[in-house]
């Protein structure tokens, strides 16, 4: 029988996860066996699991982290708008967020029977704090504000929807989920210390060159966990805040030797040289005719005609679209120069 073997990374410019870090690799599989859904038996992924909060709490401007390694960003956005949902006094709770957020806030109000509210972005695709004003009303628990959107790279102004929260008695929750790893070396204003937020999501599986599964979820206060809590009768541990039971601590080790490898500087260079590749491969499109989107994050979408988008799909390229069709490049730490000149060399010759 012939073994399986996963794609190349040489054509993939559609993913927002990439090769782990050789460190994050190896750790992954040393703890393949561990379980930090139960703490007191798996002790030593426990205490790695700390340490990445801790980090995690350092790239996000924030003294005392509490949070957890989550499956992913969806888990992280579900248990933001739980914890929120359980921590305001609303009969009928809503969320307000712009209309760029990701698909796991319709997955999070779905299950846990919440209202949510989205408002048209600004003319940069960004939240417009005044049009999500108009959607704000005394049951609203929750706003919520996107550091590095998916599909543009757009960083919404989050010290103004700190206001609007304040304004609404509702907590803030940030979506740093692909965005976390490269806004700390931008003037962006996003995290916990730039303004009055209370959770957030960052994920070490996109830019933080973890192996998936690899989430994070963190919160200013001790009582957005405590909000989150059950008791679990039959572990060693007496509460389990986090949405799964048994988890990957494959994720948090892999998430754990990344950070102590990369952070800051190997984060730095990688986004360094992500933000040159997108700006080369967005001029190398304008200059081609293509309308392009300026490239706020290592994140570059443009206008590409259909029947160019499907003759390079059949030449390998892994592309994606946005929901208005735009083909959208994400340039992760695995898109090097090479293959961006060769995406080029390929479209210059389907055209
Ligand atoms: C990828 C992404 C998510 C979802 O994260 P998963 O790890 O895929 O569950 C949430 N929010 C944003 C902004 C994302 O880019």
């Amino acid at each position: 029988m012939t073994q399986a073997v996963p794609q190349t990374f040489d054509r993939v410019l559609s993913s927002m996860c990439t090769r782990p870090h050789p460190a994050a690799r190896a750790a992954a599989e040393r703890f393949l066996e561990t379980n930090p859904g139960d703490p007191e038996t798996y002790r030593s992924v426990a205490r790695l699991e700390a340490d990445v909060v801790e980090w995690l709490g350092e790239v996000t401007g924030l003294d005392r982290p509490h949070g957890y390694v989550a499956s992913g960003g969806t888990e992280a956005n579900v248990q933001a708008v739980r914890a929120a949902r359980n921590r305001a006094d609303a009969a009928d709770p809503n969320v307000v967020a712009p209309e760029s957020i990701h698909f796991s806030f319709q997955k999070a109000a779905e299950v846990l029977d919440v209202d949510l509210r989205t408002a048209p972005v600004d003319t940069d695709r960004r939240a417009d704090p005044a049009a999500m004003a108009d959607l704000v009303d005394s049951d609203t628990a929750l706003i919520v504000g996107v550091a590095g959107t998916t599909e543009y790279g757009r960083v919404d102004p989050i010290p103004a929807l700190a206001d609007l929260a304040a304004d609404a008695d509702a907590f803030l929750h940030v979506d740093a989920a692909w965005g976390g790893f490269a806004l700390p070396f931008t003037d962006h204003e996003w995290h916990f210390g730039h303004a009055a937020v209370d959770t957030m999501t960052i994920d070490p599986h996109k830019l933080g060159r973890a192996a998936v599964p690899a989430g994070g979820f963190l919160a200013r206060e001790g009582a957005t966990m405590d909000a989150l809590a059950v008791e679990t009768p039959y572990l060693e541990s007496t509460s389990q805040a986090t949405l799964t039971g048994t988890r990957s601590g494959a994720g948090v080790a892999s998430a754990a030797a990344a950070l102590a490898e990369l952070w800051p500087d190997g984060y730095r260079d990688a986004f360094d040289r992500a933000r040159a590749n997108a700006e080369w491969v967005a001029s190398a499109l304008a200059d081609r005719g293509v309308d392009v989107v300026d490239p706020v994050l290592p994140l570059v979408a443009a206008d590409l005609p259909g029947d160019l988008f499907d003759a390079l799909t059949e030449r390998g390229w892994r592309l994606a679209r946005t929901a208005r069709g735009e083909l959208r490049i994400v340039c992760m730490p695995h898109v090097t120069r090479e293959m961006l000149i060769e995406f080029v060399d390929d479209l210059d010759d389907c055209r």
